[in-house]
């Protein structure tokens, strides 16, 4: 399973998660802040190479 470091800009609150909730932090902004967060806020997580 795919997963990816979530690091807000504006708070700093880092998460780690799974590609739905990637998906429902690019729409909802994040948790924690509120702020809006673009796919630049996500880093793969994935050990095992890149995945796309
Ligand atoms: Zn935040």
């Amino acid at each position: 399973m795919a997963t990816y470091r979530f690091t807000c800009p504006e708070c700093g609150a880092a998460v780690t998660v799974d590609a739905g909730a990637r998906e429902r932090l690019l729409e909802a902004g994040c948790a924690v802040c509120g702020a809006g967060v673009g796919t630049a806020a996500f880093t793969s997580a994935n050990t095992f190479g890149t995945s796309v």
